[in-house]
C-alpha cells in the first residue's frame, strides 16, 4: 500500500551483495504495485535488461525473501505473488472472476484477531487473511 519502499536501500540494510541484475529487480518491485508473480517481473526486467533469465528472476525473489524483504502470497492460482514486506499491513480481497487483488485495512477486525489471539494465550505478532469473492453487481 504503501508504494515508496526502496527494495535496494533494504538490501543494503541485510547486507545482501547487489548485482546489477539484482538491482533491475528490486527497483521493478519497488515500483510494482500489483502484486506480481515471476513471469510478469521477468517480463518488465527483461524490457530494462535482456539479459535478465526467468531463472534469475526466481533466484532473486527467493533470497529477497528468505531476507524477509519480500512476502510471498498465494492468491489462489497457483502462482506465487510478491509484495515488499515492508508495506504498510493490509489484507486481501481476491475477485475469482478477474483474479484482481483488492487491498483493505479493517480495523475492526484487526482488533478481533488481536482478541482472539489473546483468547487464546498469545500476544498477536503477525496475521494473513485472503477473502475469495465474487462482485455482487458486476457491470455487464
Ligand atoms: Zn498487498
Amino acid at each position: 500500500m504503501n508504494r515508496k519502499i526502496d527494495i535496494e536501500a533494504l538490501c543494503a540494510d541485510k547486507g545482501l551483495r547487489i548485482t546489477e541484475q539484482r538491482r533491475v529487480i528490486a527497483r521493478i518491485l519497488s515500483e510494482s504495485d500489483d502484486h506480481p508473480d515471476v513471469e510478469l517481473l521477468h517480463s518488465r526486467a527483461s524490457a530494462i535488461d535482456a539479459g535478465i533469465s526467468i531463472a534469475t528472476v526466481y533466484r532473486t525473489v527467493r533470497l529477497f525473501e528468505e531476507a524477509g524483504i519480500l512476502e510471498r502470497h498465494d492468491f489462489g492460482d497457483g502462482r506465487a505473488r510478491y509484495e515488499a514486506a515492508a508495506d504498510v499491513h493490509h489484507d486481501h480481497l481476491i475477485d475469482v472472476e478477474t483474479g484482481a487483488v483488492i487491498e483493505f485495512v479493517d480495523q475492526e477486525l484487526e482488533e478481533l484477531q488481536r482478541r482472539i489471539a489473546e483468547k487464546l494465550g498469545f500476544r498477536l505478532v503477525d496475521h494473513r487473511l485472503e477473502l475469495f469473492g465474487v462482485r455482487l453487481n458486476r457491470p455487464e
